[in-house]
């Protein structure tokens, strides 16, 4: 895992790394096919990115787009020994679920997969490829666990409270921001966003404007000169507060004092101008450096009544809405008792072990982000808990290290990034065998990967899928263990 990415990366919306058929679909007939070849096809089902699945002469077919018991006419695009990759030439036959996507967009930049679908056929879906997931990993079929319906929300848009979107320029100079087109690096200007919450596009359309009106240097990808290469604008939900991030190739920023300014004058909202400066050819967003352009370095975020000072690097969930479920969830799952000691590994900001602490005797935690572990630590101080100790590292290497020095957890929460757990860290789960343990998922191959491993020591008693991310195909799911 790159820690230089948080856990819903900036480019979250790709999730092609797993485009992988499932162990029943790999029949591999010699069908005879050409790029551009068109024939009727009815999909069956949608597959972990969210594209349709049918089957010509049964090979299997993904088509983005298309929507289970749709009839297309669909055209070749790709060529793979097990599979082929196809386009909706014609939609014969819509689904009763198709709707009209909010973003003109949707089909072609990432991180919109679902938008053409109905939010209750979202929510099956999400629960569905969870079961796909465990199946493909559990081909002799998994033990028996219960499959909770997901967890959808009232009015799934506008809820995202951060957009990290790419600057450049267009053919004309005007500034863009947004996001890429899939498995491409064209940019894609969002001047709207139904997805995003209002504030972060008021903000974002504002800096736009200002880095036009300044005339401030946008980065230049092929030649690796220019400045501004992503703005990051995150609000707080609970406060309002909102923090900017400048992330540019060097350190001169020859506009500053008049951006800042302006910034600060046209948005009070903004609290936190930052810039971060990655010189590296990279598509990573962020560099080593962070520094103070204006106001504080963090914003305050308030969840679940307790208050979270967030860092510019600091992973915090997207979906503020949400996020207070997953954790009612987890902390369900987890049904502490007074007096238990609990690790909270891959924390953040401390967000879940704060909102325990007080059912707990001790709560210990660690992410490998030093900026959101002193984020942790001063959020304890701050919401005066002080039976709470982050530190920063590695799960694989902290835990370990803890259990060494004789600290025997009764409870663990994992909550890690879409790559999942480490093998060592899995070894020492079935080592130290705590009595609770949950694993907050945010990809479900990872989840059936490392259940095939966890369950040789717990059951599965049952997960619940929570959707924190409507409109795209991402699932995730608090998975409640017992011990075996
Ligand atoms: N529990 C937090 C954060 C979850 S995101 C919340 O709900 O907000 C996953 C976190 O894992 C990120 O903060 C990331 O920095 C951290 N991380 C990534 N790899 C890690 C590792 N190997 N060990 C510990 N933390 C890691």
């Amino acid at each position: 895992m790159n820690t230089n990415q948080s856990k819903h990366r900036y480019n979250h919306y790709n999730q092609s790394n797993h485009r992988r058929p499932t162990h029943s679909d790999h029949q591999q007939t010699d069908v005879k096919v050409t790029l551009g070849q068109r024939f009727p096809l009815t999909i069956k089902r949608l597959g972990i990115n969210g594209e349709g699945i049918g089957y010509f002469k049964r090979k299997l077919v993904f088509v983005k787009g298309a929507l289970p018991d749709e009839v297309i006419v669909a055209e070749v695009t790709g060529i793979k020994p097990s599979f082929l990759t196809a386009k909706i030439h014609r939609l014969k036959t819509p689904s009763k679920d198709r709707v009209k996507p909010r973003d003109a967009y949707a089909a072609e930049v990432g991180g919109f997969e679902l938008e053409h679908l109905a939010y209750p056929a979202q929510l099956a879906f999400k629960r569905d490829i969870m079961l796909q997931s465990l199946e493909k990993f559990q081909p002799k079929g998994f033990r028996n666990f219960q499959l909770k319906p997901t967890i959808g929300m009232d009015d799934p848009y506008g809820y995202r409270n951060k957009a990290q979107f790419q600057v450049r320029r267009d053919a004309d100079g005007h500034v863009i921001t947004g996001l890429y087109k899939e498995r491409s690096h064209d940019l894609v200007d969002l001047k709207t966003c139904s997805v995003q919450m209002p504030a972060t596009m008021h903000v974002m359309r504002g800096v736009v404007a200002l880095m036009e009106e300044l005339d401030v240097s946008t980065y230049d990808e092929k030649r690796g000169t220019g400045l501004v290469r992503t703005v990051v604008v995150r609000v707080a939900e609970g406060t309002g507060e909102v923090q900017v991030v400048f992330v540019t190739a060097k350190a001169p920023f020859p506009q500053e004092a008049e951006m800042v300014d302006r910034l600060s004058t046209e948005f009070p909202e903004i609290v936190s101008i930052m810039q971060n400066i990655n010189n590296d050819k990279t598509s990573l967003i962020w560099g080593e450096k962070t520094k103070l352009l204006a106001g504080k370095p963090q914003i305050r975020e308030v969840l679940n009544g307790l208050q979270f000072n967030l860092s510019a690097r600091a992973f915090l969930q997207l979906n503020p809405y949400q996020t207070v479920r997953l954790y009612d969830e987890a902390l369900k799952a987890l049904a502490l008792s007074d007096n238990e000691t609990v690790i909270d590994a891959y924390s953040g900001v401390g967000t879940i072990g704060l909102s325990i602490a007080h059912a707990a005797k001790e709560v210990r935690g660690m992410d490998v982000i030093a900026d959101a572990v002193d984020d942790a630590n001063e959020n304890a101080r701050i919401n005066h808990i002080d039976n709470v100790h982050y530190e920063t590292g590695t799960a694989e290497t902290i835990i370990p290290k803890w259990l060494n020095e004789g600290f025997e957890p009764d409870a663990l929460i994992v909550d890690p990034p879409r790559t999942g757990l480490d093998d060592g860290l899995i070894n020492a789960i079935l080592t130290a065998k705590p009595k609770k343990f949950v694993y907050i998922s945010c990809n479900p191959s990872t989840l059936a990967r490392d259940l095939v491993k966890l369950t040789e020591q717990y059951h599965v008693n049952y997960i619940q899928s929570v959707d924190m991310m409507p409109q795209t195909a991402r699932c995730e799911a608090v998975v409640k263990f017992t011990r075996a």
